[in-house]
């Protein structure tokens, strides 16, 4: 059996969980929570990070960080997962669903700029499968509508970059995952990353169930009091520990990815060239972390007996969101429901089995069972 996704944690996991106890102190904010935010900061240049439970607290906090009103407007993809929106439609904002790219399952830039209005506040771009999205015209928004927040759902893009800049350092706003389902994880666990001093201060402190706690402990103010809304964001230091594991081995594990993930690329090739199958496209600016290998189908039905067919096979491949506004809970909400290629991406893309540890040989067999089934 080849699983879709296999969790890595490599042996040093349980040696730094250990000394993270020996501390005394494995709430937050602890020894090797610390040792987390150093290592984002001199690594990527994020300045101002902040790690949470979750990336989906992390989009929480954005949003409470940047103060959303009632009625405020919100642009975000469609095709994406639910904790790209529920965020902001917990802070009452109003959500208007962007489509994808003909030839990227990425949120489509020139909708964007179509769905802007006076209410729009924010801006939320996904860099789906840890590939930019198209910057150079999310940069153009952003200089054209200075008012408007962007925000990088930067969820899968760990260690991923466009033209040699890591993706998360282009919004005002963006939100790493650090679940199990990612290339680094420690099971439940995210990173808060803005560019302005002045918003990094209020999160602080929204973090801290609304405290100035985090001024106290660097001895700025004699004691610590509340001093807005806030919330609890922080990990037990037991979960930095194991992140610390990961974060030592990290270019290895993206080196081992891109191995799997170019094998099938290559191994692919025939298949698009024949018009079966369209591999994933972009810019030659993109460096990506290879987080997922996805291929697209002709039509939904062969989307599925695909899986169907590489499953009785014993190998375990994908399919991936199902559009926010056709979703159960939103579509009878949704404003803008003609989003035709969030759609397609919705029907007709796979994911396939991809792991730190996967062997080469597993995936030319995924290759050659491709190939049987489209022959
Ligand atoms: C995984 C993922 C999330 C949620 O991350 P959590 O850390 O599980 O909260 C949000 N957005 C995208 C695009 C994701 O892939």
């Amino acid at each position: 059996m080849i699983p879709f996704n296999k969790p890595f944690y490599p042996t040093t996991s349980s040696e730094f969980i250990q000394d993270s106890l020996a501390t005394n102190h494995i709430s937050g904010d602890g020894k090797y929570s610390n040792k987390i935010k150093q290592f984002f900061e001199q690594k990527f240049r994020f300045r101002y990070n902040l790690m949470t439970t979750s990336c989906t607290d992390a989009l929480e906090l954005i949003a409470l960080t940047i103060d959303l009103k009632k009625d405020d407007e919100v642009i975000l993809p469609s095709y994406t997962f639910v904790s790209t929106a529920n965020p902001f439609l917990l802070r009452g904002a109003k959500l208007i669903f962007a489509d994808s790219c003909s030839d990227s399952p990425n949120i489509n830039l020139d909708h964007v700029r179509q769905l802007i209005t006076k209410k729009t506040k924010v801006i939320v771009i996904v860099h789906y499968a840890g590939i930019a999205c198209d910057i150079q015209k999310l940069m153009k928004i952003k200089k054209d509508f200075s008012a408007i927040y962007i925000v990088e759902d930067a969820a899968q893009c760990v260690d991923s970059f466009y033209n040699g800049k890591p993706l998360g350092s282009f919004g005002d706003f963006s939100a790493f995952s650090f679940h199990e389902t990612k290339n680094i994880s420690c099971g439940e666990g995210g990173l808060f990353v803005c560019k302005e001093e002045v918003n990094y201060h209020k999160a602080e402190i929204i973090r801290e169930k609304g405290t100035n706690r985090m001024s106290f402990i660097r001895g700025e103010v004699n004691k610590y009091g509340w001093k807005n809304i806030g919330s609890s964001f922080l990990p037990s230091d037991i979960l930095a520990a194991i992140l610390w594991a990961q974060l030592q081995e990290m270019d290895k594990i993206k080196s081992n990815r891109k191995k799997i993930w170019n094998n099938y690329y290559i191994g692919l090739e025939t298949l698009e060239s024949t018009g079966k199958i369209i591999r994933p496209k972009f810019s030659t600016k993109v460096d990506h972390n290879a987080h997922i290998f996805y291929l697209i189908t002709r039509n939904e039905t062969e989307r599925n007996q695909l899986i169907q067919f590489l499953s009785e096979r014993l190998i375990k491949a994908n399919f991936h969101y199902l559009s926010l506004h056709k979703s159960d809970f939103f579509k009878s909400k949704a404003i803008n429901d003609f989003l035709p290629n969030s759609d397609k991406y919705m029907n007709c893309l796979v994911r396939l089995p991809l792991f730190n540890q996967m062997e080469l040989t597993d995936s030319n067999k995924v290759i050659e069972n491709i190939q049987v089934f489209f022959n």
